[in-house]
């Protein structure tokens, strides 16, 4: 029987690509709930693809209009975040894959976690912010989290038949971003053109951008450790310029195994919806010897500061990786709007992260209240 799908984020990044998977793998997937925020005429023609049984949209004018144009098409039109959170908490579809972006993504991770559906995670906010919340509703409903991201999914692929004790370590592997060889004292100068410009992965304008100061990186490590449930020392960053080796493991014993492709997230969305397996497809190939080389670096924590504040933000637990992950978000979205240097986005969430009121396990209010303390105050932050 097809697997019944619901994306959320439809009409993003990794939305499309999700559709692409689909329409790859044909019987396999019955795609029957999308989201969008407020890309309609998108959205619109995707519900007269794929058919769904209902849609949900965010922004509420957008969602009238879409409601218009669907009328007599036999599909549900769901409003505001209202309408998302409802679709998300639906408990009739195997699969639930988080396309959205950002700090939004986390309460539909943890509705559906709650409703007992396993969930495609590409949203590693979800994590970064709520990994205590969701582990726990995960030890209660049993529901699973896919990795989406392709580091995280190579490492789950690398400790497929393995003993979780036998880790030693995990190694995150990144690009490096398009400032890798960029002078430090320039880094004030940096435009948002030059930061939308990623050397190998082609993306959303804000994980662009948290590739540019390597918080992607920072945050990634946090969602590392709860997927994988590893402590922070247990969890290391390598620089690959080349973004062919996604990550690998380090076993006790030396062995070491690492995850290859091409940097195409097809691949990664393809095995969270067909694990556990490896199903034909027809992406492009890796071409070992068209490659040549593959080099590798140890990340520059002076010039990307970012990395620094996530694993001290990890280590202090509670509600700080909230606050960093929050904090980060509003900053880029600042710098994007030419309101502050790209230098000003590591400060912003240092002094975000030393500010808040720390709260040992927060709970979903807690960290709904947080969200909007952390947004005035990088708002106001000049
Ligand atoms: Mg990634």
């Amino acid at each position: 029987m097809a697997k019944r799908l619901s994306i959320l984020g439809s009409t993003g990044s990794i939305g499309v690509n999700t559709l692409q998977v689909v329409d790859m793998l044909g019987d396999e997937i019955n795609v029957c709930y999308l989201s969008a925020n407020q890309n309609g005429d998108l959205l619109i023609k995707q519900a007269r693809t794929y058919h769904p049984e209902a849609v949900a949209v965010v922004d509420p004018e957008v969602a009238r209009s879409v409601e218009k144009t669907l009328s007599g098409e036999g599909i549900s039109v769901l409003k505001g975040r209202e309408g998302l959170l409802e679709l998300a908490a639906r408990t009739d579809v195997d699969i639930m894959l988080n396309g959205l972006v950002g700090s939004a993504g986390m309460e539909p991770t943890l509705l559906a976690v709650n409703a007992g559906i396993d969930v495609a995670l590409s949203n590693k906010e979800s994590l970064v912010m709520a990994g205590e919340l969701i582990a726990r509703a995960q030890a209660e409903t049993g529901a699973d989290i896919f990795p989406v991201d392709s580091e995280h999914s190579a490492i789950w692929q690398c400790l497929a038949g393995e003993e979780k004790e036998d880790v030693r370590r995990i190694i995150l592997t990144g690009s490096g971003g398009p400032f890798r060889t960029r002078e430090a004292e320039t880094f004030s100068e940096i435009t948002v053109a030059e930061a939308l410009r990623h050397p190998n992965w082609n993306m959303g304008k804000k994980i662009t951008i948290d590739s540019a100061t390597m918080m992607n990186k920072g945050l990634e490590v946090i969602e590392a450790h709860w997927l994988f449930r590893l402590p922070p020392d247990q969890i290391d960053i390598v620089v690959h310029p080349q973004s062919i080796i996604h990550s690998a493991v380090e076993f006790k014993d030396g062995s070491v195994k690492a995850q290859m492709g091409v940097p195409d997230m097809k691949i990664p969305i393809q095995y969270a919806l067909t694990y556990p397996r490896h199903v034909e497809s027809n992406w492009e190939r890796l071409d070992l010897v068209k490659l040549g080389k593959l080099t590798f670096e140890t990340p520059d924590m002076n010039r990307f500061p970012a990395i620094g504040l996530a694993y001290e933000a990890l280590r202090k637990g509670g509600s700080t990786p909230a606050v960093l992950n929050v904090a980060n978000e509003q900053a880029v979205y600042r710098f994007i709007k030419n309101e502050i240097l790209f230098t000003d986005i590591p400060k912003i969430i240092q002094a975000a992260c030393d500010q808040h009121e720390w709260i040992k396990h927060p709970k979903l209010e807690d960290l709904i209240q947080l969200e909007e303390w952390t947004k005035s105050f990088v708002n106001l932050y000049n």
